[in-house]
């Protein structure tokens, strides 16, 4: 075994400790500091690059040409050294030259090696420099040697910060001025107006290297302490409905911060000779490493619970208390921040914090969940936003048109509060509209219902008067869950959605996992697919796991004793798949009746219209199924071939597009005379002048996302059914150029409100 991962990380600490005492100047200190852990590793080479006037500078070097130093400098993002201060991510290669990034520099003559593992030293949360190893030979450094690195470049950046060599990343430097326009994706719908306050006032980890052990283990544990108590009084104060999956997401949150394992992890970091600050910030960068590698986004998500204790434990531990939530929220605030757990999140002040802007994020994260039941608007994946504003800074957030803007015009800012303005008012116009029928002017009822997918959805039921829940995911239940949901779980929950919606109906979705929405616990089998939007998913996946659909099914007849259960199966593609699944459904009715449990007073399926496919059959389906409802998520990227997630495609073809349009109406017109409900559940729906279009096509019933229900009622009302179905008949009869416009004229000269 080499020498370097025998040798413990607390004698390269006392190493580091008897450099750091002495009296060297900074740049004598990291000569020294190159020289220990290239010995300690048994490295040739052995360099610090320091973060100067935005580049990367080559400060210390052992076994790299000396006359680089203070020469060689590399752009953020450039070469495996900018790379890996851009992304704040360690590099492990056993052939550098073989990664895309790599970036030969002549003047350093290290052409000579192979292998390369480089770490970010980190300042508030941003890379400052990178400390990075070279070996002539090619090899994977070992997980200690990484950690080692980790350690030392934590301690290089107290020695660092306090020489004064780096730029200050408190300063902003590199932040324009001007206005910019970021976009993201929206995680929970809305807009709003505010300044910029950062999440984490960043705790400084002043001391890294531990003068009395004991003393730092003592720190920890009344920390942890402190923190439980403040986790536990945090959830009994919760203000905001009961009964939903906030309440799930606290729970798995208390979990996490009674975890043994953890508090474990930090004391055995303290006896290798760190603070109890920087124990704590060790354990979470390996975790953070870990999970990078896992590569699971379901675990990542998770992720962010373990983050938000982590930082929570150390800022008791240091006593710098201050997030901007504990600060106290002034005014109106924009909170932004890489990412945020789900008690981070609760404790800003509901009432001045307006919106959230996240760098990372994704739709099943727990803060995204917490943020929804609070009504706070969310845009997440909005790359660097860190680095492009300044706390304090106005920001205009729309997480329905997917965008921020940053410093913006006063005309702009005033703009932009006249739509909030007109946003309140048209709430409000809708909200009064909450109980008029959904008609139109000729006397055309339209059934309009909401997509579901949390039990905290269902109170929209009432705030918007839909008539029910037209499509409920039931997957959404599974992706964050952290375990395969039991059969007793899902009931409970199925039960608790049918009590949620009263008289009203509720078409549950069966499971559509697989392809992108993998599950872990089904991941092998999934996780090697080329096309995962074509490949095993849904109902296809569904029936080849008979055992989880069964599950389903007797969860969901169980749950809905004594009333009627309405089932859809998802991405059908041929009818016998629909047999199939009705199959599974009806041997469970059998099995249950059987041992005398009480069954729903009336089963109705449905299924999906996703697959084009599926058109070509309908005669054979139709006959079977008392519903059908279009996808038209799905169906657009099939029908079109176009990667529904992929931003560069989104603009590309457009759901008013004749292909679309003429699909829809031979489907409307194939179904007729077989007494089976159609209806439209994707985002097309949701859009009035989509709407408009659909109703124009012989679509009476939509499902639709909660807050489209006002603005597509408001159409409703507003138009008259006779004109549009002629329209679309003249429009589809001879397709103008653009379509979109000429109906959005034609509309606007109606009259009708199309937003
Ligand atoms: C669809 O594909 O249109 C749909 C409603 O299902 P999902 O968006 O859940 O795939
Ligand atoms: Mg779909």
């Amino acid at each position: 075994m080499m020498e370097s991962a025998t040798r413990s990380a607390r004698n390269i600490l006392t190493g580091l400790h008897e450099v750091m005492a002495s009296k060297n100047h900074a740049q004598g200190k990291l000569n020294h500091v190159v020289n220990i852990i290239g010995e300690a590793l048994t490295s040739e080479v052995c360099s610090i690059y320091l973060l100067r006037d935005g580049a990367l500078e080559l400060f210390a070097t052992r076994g790299l040409n000396e006359a680089a130093v203070h020469v060689t400098r590399l752009g953020l993002g450039e070469g495996l050294v900018g790379t890996i201060a851009e992304n704040v991510e360690t590099l492990n290669l056993d052939e550098a030259a073989a990664h895309p990034n790599f970036r030969y520099v002549p003047e350093t003559g290290e052409e000579r090696f192979h292998s390369f593992a480089g770490v970010p030293i980190v300042r508030s949360e941003r890379a400052v420099g990178v400390l990075a190893v070279q070996h002539v030979e090619p090899r994977k450094y070992e997980e200690v040697e990484i950690e080692a690195l980790q350690t030392v470049a934590m301690v290089l950046s107290e020695l660092i910060a306090n020489a004064d060599l780096i730029d200050d990343p408190e300063v902003g430097s590199g932040i324009e001025t001007g206005t910019i326009v970021l976009t993201g994706l929206p995680l929970v719908k809305g807009a709003a107006a505010g300044v910029a306050i950062f999440h984490q006032p960043n705790v400084r980890i002043e001391h890294t290297v531990a003068e009395d052990i004991e003393a730092e283990r003592q720190r920890v544990y009344s920390a942890f302490d402190k923190m439980r108590e403040q986790i536990d009084r945090m959830a009994s104060q919760i203000d905001f409905g009961t009964g939903g999956e906030h309440e799930e997401v606290i729970a798995t949150y208390k979990m996490f911060a009674y975890d043994e394992g953890w508090s474990r992890r930090i004391n055995e970091a303290i006896d290798s000779g760190l603070t109890a600050e920087a124990a704590i910030e060790r354990v979470q960068q390996r975790t953070r490493m870990r999970m990078r590698q896992i590569d699971d986004p379901l675990l990542a998500d998770r992720m962010h619970d373990l983050e938000d204790l982590s930082n929570r434990l150390l800022r008791i531990v240091s006593g710098q208390m201050s997030t901007a939530a504990q600060l106290g929220l002034k005014k109106d605030s924009i909170l932004i921040a890489r990412n945020l757990g789900p008690a981070e999140l609760l404790e800003y002040d509901k009432r001045r914090l307006r919106g959230v802007i996240l760098e990372e994020g994704s739709l099943t994260a727990h803060v995204v969940i917490v943020a929804r039941a609070m009504g706070i608007p969310v845009l997440g994946r909005v790359r660097g936003i860190r680095h492009k504003v300044r706390d304090g800074e106005m920001i205009l957030l729309n997480a329905d048109e997917k965008s921020v803007i940053v410093r913006p015009s006063a005309s702009t800012e005033e703009s932009f509060q006249h739509q909030l303005v007109d946003r309140q008012k048209k709430k409000a116009r809708y909200a009064a509209m909450r109980d008029d029928p959904a008609v139109t002017k000729d006397g055309l009822p339209i059934t309009l219902m909401i997509n579901a997918g949390l039990r905290d959805d269902m109170s929209a039921l009432a705030t918007t008067g839909a008539e029910g829940v037209g499509l409920f995911r039931t997957e959404f239940q599974f992706l964050i869950s952290a375990t395969l949901p039991q059969r007793e779980r899902q009931q409970r929950f199925y039960r608790d959605v049918l009590d949620a919606a009263g008289d009203k109906p509720v078409i549950f979705r069966t499971l559509d996992i697989g392809g992108d929405k993998a599950l872990p616990y089904l991941k092998d089998e999934t996780s090697e697919e080329e096309n995962p939007a074509l490949g095993w998913r849904a109902l296809r996946l569904s029936l080849d796991h008979a055992g989880l659909m069964k599950t389903q099914a007797r969860a969901l007849i169980e749950a809905s004793a004594g009333r009627t259960l309405n089932v859809m199966f998802p991405m059908v593609s041929e009818p016998w798949e629909f047999d199939a699944a009705k199959a599974i459904f009806e041997g469970q009715i059998e099995f249950l009746g059987k041992l005398k449990k009480q069954l729903p007073s009336k089963v109705r399926y449905g299924a999906m219209l996703e697959v084009p496919a599926l058109a070509e059959t309908l005669d054979v389906l139709l006959p079977k199924i008392q519903f059908l409802s279009i996808g038209t998520n799905d169906l657009t990227q099939f029908l079109f071939a176009a990667d529904r997630a992929d931003p560069r495609l989104a603009e590309r073809y457009d759901w008013l597009s004749p292909a679309i349009l003429r699909f829809i109406k031979r489907v409307v017109d194939a179904t007729e005379g077989y007494g089976v409900d159609v209806a439209v559940c994707g985002e097309m729906g949701g859009r009035s002048l989509e709407a408009l279009a659909l109703i124009g096509l012989g679509i009476r019933r939509l499902s639709i996302t909660p807050a489209a229900v006002g603005p597509v009622k408001a159409m409703i009302r507003s138009a008259e059914h006779a004109g549009i179905q002629a329209k679309m008949t003249e429009l589809l009869a001879s397709p103008p150029q653009n379509l979109r416009s000429a109906l959005s004229v034609w509309a606007t000269a109606q009259g009708i409100e199309t937003g």
